[in-house]
């Protein structure tokens, strides 16, 4: 991440000249819960380690080679090896599984190794383990405040409380909490009539495109928390934009992916979260459905880190059905040549500097919005690079983190701000918390766009 160069020698990323988009084959060994193997592949590049933007700005952590493959190492070696504590300073960003030349699963053995220091070393009674189990079980959280939403976003911004919660909790006072939807996704959806309204929705549109009015075209949406309490427009942009394509959505019972809680080694509550996924989507892939994210993390979640952590009753079939929500359309649509004819007016007639999150990178979805959008008329894509934008979901709420995660930002900041637009854009929400932050910026989501250029 932080190369030496200057925002204005700043060259950004070139879309992809390719015509046809190939889906990346991102995880061919994921069903083996062996890391023997992997930590075996190391041959001790130091490559993970400079990739890491955590081990760039924190001289006390040592990086991901010692947090994989050589920790996993000493495990072995000693029964009474202790997990070092630095392994929860790691965010997660996955960055270093990307840049691995040997396929070492960095992140597997991160996580694995985190559970394990959480689960016995990290004393229950810690206000650093309540704080990081708060902050990971966000979707309990959010759902209370939903009930409640301006009162909560009042709350949750008040300024004495904010410094309260610092003091006490170590949560940072620095950042705004996001606004709560005064209806959530959920709530719209039922009240829009659900799977049955779907259904009808793409029936009509089928007949309209000249389609089988019964053709095989359903996916299953995983929305997420922060689509369902926060930005609700992203989730009804998902089902706008699928419906104009003759599919019929459903939004099936679903908790958390586990995303904030991997990250925090919180892996009981995450396999809670995980079988309830597991069992709504594998059902419904039984049924001929996919599964489709609106968000990196997510789609992250499902595709890999399930298989790599937990042995659950159809897992890998919902690891192989999840899909990305604009990736799928790609795969499967004519979307790029729609967009080409599109044109956007109004208040998405912007130029959007865009920002690729870790964990799209790491599906191969990186340059997908700017090939997506760069031929539509009325708007303007711009890559604003390939550092990490610091806040990794959880770790940049933590007031002992915060300027670390301000500085490993620092870099995408200065390419937002030397960009043509002053409108973000990016597929993950807590990017979007960190890009808003740092620039002053409104952050849309490529879903939003993708509705104003093509839904009527
Ligand atoms: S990049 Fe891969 S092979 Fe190189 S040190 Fe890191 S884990 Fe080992
Ligand atoms: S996941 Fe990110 S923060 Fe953690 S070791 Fe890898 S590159 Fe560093």
């Amino acid at each position: 991440m932080s190369d030496a160069q200057s925002p204005t020698d700043f060259d950004p990323v070139e879309p992809n000249t390719g015509e046809d988009f190939e889906p990346v084959d991102v995880f061919p060994d994921s069903n083996d819960f062996d890391l023997r193997p992997g930590a075996d592949s190391c041959f001790k590049c130091s490559v993970c380690d400079t990739n890491c933007p955590v081990a760039e700005v924190d001289d006390d952590f040592p990086g991901p080679k010692f947090q994989g493959p050589e920790q996993w190492r000493l495990k072995q070696t000693d029964d009474d090896y202790e997990i070092d504590d630095s392994v929860m300073s790691c965010s997660n960003c996955m960055r270093c599984d990307n840049a691995c030349p040997s396929g070492v699963p960095l992140s597997q053995m991160h996580n694995t190794a985190r559970g394990e220091y959480v689960e016995n070393q990290m004393s229950k009674t810690d206000l650093e383990y309540w704080r990081n189990r708060i902050l990971s079980n966000y979707r309990l959280s959010a759902s209370i405040a939903s009930k409640v939403p301006r009162l909560a976003t009042w709350g949750m911004n008040f300024g004495p409380a904010r410094w309260l919660m610092e003091k006490t909790m170590g949560v940072t006072k620095e950042r705004d909490f996001p606004d709560f939807a005064t209806q959530t996704f959920r709530e719209w959806w039922a009240e829009r009539g659900g799977a049955d309204a779907s259904r009808r929705n793409a029936q009509q549109r089928r007949e309209e495109l000249g389609l089988d009015r019964n053709a095989d075209k359903k996916v299953a949406y995983f929305h997420g928390c922060y689509s369902n309490y926060n930005t609700v427009d992203v989730a009804k942009a998902m089902v706008r934009v699928y419906e104009h394509y003759g599919y019929e959505v459903v939004a099936p019972e679903q908790k958390c992916s586990g995303t904030p809680m991997f990250a925090n080694g919180m892996l009981e509550d995450a396999r809670r979260h995980a079988e309830v996924n597991v069992s709504s989507m594998s059902d419904l892939v039984d049924q001929g459905y996919d599964a489709i994210a609106s968000c990196t993390s997510c789609s992250m979640a499902l595709r890999q880190e399930y298989p790599e952590l937990f042995d659950i009753d159809g897992i890998e079939k919902v690891s192989s059905n999840t899909f990305e929500a604009v990736e799928y359309l790609r795969i499967h649509e004519d979307v790029k040549e729609d967009v080409q004819e599109a044109q956007v007016s109004g208040e998405l007639a912007e130029e959007f500097a865009y920002h690729a999150p870790c964990h799209a990178r790491n599906q191969g979805l990186e340059r997908q919005s700017v090939e997506l959008f760069r031929d539509l008329e009325g708007a303007g894509i711009e890559d604003v690079g390939e550092s990490c934008s610091g806040i990794s979901g959880t770790y940049g709420w933590k007031e002992e983190k915060y300027e670390k995660s301000m500085e490993i930002g620092e870099e995408m900041f200065d390419h937002m701000e030397h960009a043509e637009g002053e409108v973000g854009m990016t597929e993950c929400p807590t990017c979007a918390m960190q890009m808003e932050h740092g620039t002053g910026y409104e952050i849309r989501h490529p879903l939003e766009l993708l509705e104003a250029a093509i839904v009527e």
